[in-house]
């Protein structure tokens, strides 16, 4: 198993929150706290436009990757159930933003927005186009969100689309302000050496984007083979201590009758347990 290495600068010094590859422990107790955390993920509602997502402060971690780089296995895979992130990929459910709650049900604690995947070969010029629109829109402006998951297939590292997408969110994973994990996918496909060569080669295009104030991760990952999958738990843990204690969220009117709290302050939940 590789650990995450953020790809730091010689000089550049340690994040406050240590990164996952200072704890070499293969399943700590704090890998398995994030993936008791990770396991509580419940679909809660799709958006096709960004306006139609919830408002409010709730911290948001969003998935993004091209098609088939194995994003929704990777989903399933960290929260421990098969199904989760399929839906999204039904026909014509596919451009949708799929938004999943994490921790107690009546108290949420973030949300895991699963984005479009991106760069399908079959997908028209115009829906490229909206493609960028929606992705720019979400990443520069989503005010709440606080992580990016990269998923990149890690036999062919990063493409033009990932590098572009790495634009609409430079600015802000420099300040900090969003923390950066990319996941090299399906990395079971890969030799030792070639393991590195991915992990050395995503590092160097990570460096332009690290500062004193980054957070940046890469790791291999393999939903296969569950490797890196500990790693990604820990990290999430860490994301997760530095989320605001006190979360205020409004959903969207709900289509389908279901009725949801309207809002949500989690700050009477404070004393639950985080990891139910
Ligand atoms: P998405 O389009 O990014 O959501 O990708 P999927 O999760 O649907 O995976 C795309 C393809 O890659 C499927 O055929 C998966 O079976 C395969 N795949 C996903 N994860 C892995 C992995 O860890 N190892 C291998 N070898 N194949 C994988």
């Amino acid at each position: 198993m590789t650990h995450l290495r953020p790809p730091r600068k010689p000089s550049s010094p340690r994040p406050a929150a240590a990164p996952a590859h200072a704890k070499p422990a293969a399943a700590s107790d704090e890998a398995k706290l994030g993936l008791a955390w990770l396991h509580t993920a419940k679909f809660l509602t799709s958006a096709s436009k960004i306006s139609q997502l919830p408002q409010g402060d709730m911290p948001e971690i969003a998935f993004v990757g091209r098609s088939n780089a194995g994003k929704s296995s990777a989903i399933n895979t960290l929260a421990q159930q098969r199904q989760l992130a399929f839906a999204s990929k039904t026909p014509g459910r596919t451009q949708l933003i799929n938004l999943f709650t994490l921790g107690p049900r009546d108290a949420p604690q973030a949300f895991f927005a699963d984005l479009p995947g991106y760069g399908y070969a079959a997908v028209a010029r115009g829906k490229k186009l909206v493609w960028q629109k929606v992705m720019a829109d979400y990443l520069e402006v989503r005010r709440a969100l606080m992580g990016v998951v990269l998923m990149v297939d890690s036999r062919h590292g990063f493409t033009p689309l990932d590098l572009q997408l790495l634009q609409f969110i430079a600015q802000r994973v420099k300040t900090g302000e969003v923390k950066l994990l990319v996941l090299l996918t399906k990395a079971d496909k890969l030799t030792k050496s070639e393991s590195k060569k991915a992990i050395d080669d995503a590092s160097a295009v990570l460096a332009d984007f690290t500062t004193d104030d980054s957070d940046i991760g890469v790791t291999l990952f393999s939903s296969l083979r569950r490797v890196g999958v500990e790693d990604v738990a820990e990290q999430m843990m860490a994301w997760k201590a530095a989320m605001p204690e006190r979360v205020h969220f409004e959903l969207p009117p709900m289509p389908d009758g279901e009725v949801e709290d309207e809002a949500v302050d989690r700050d009477e939940e404070d004393e639950e347990d985080d990891a139910t």
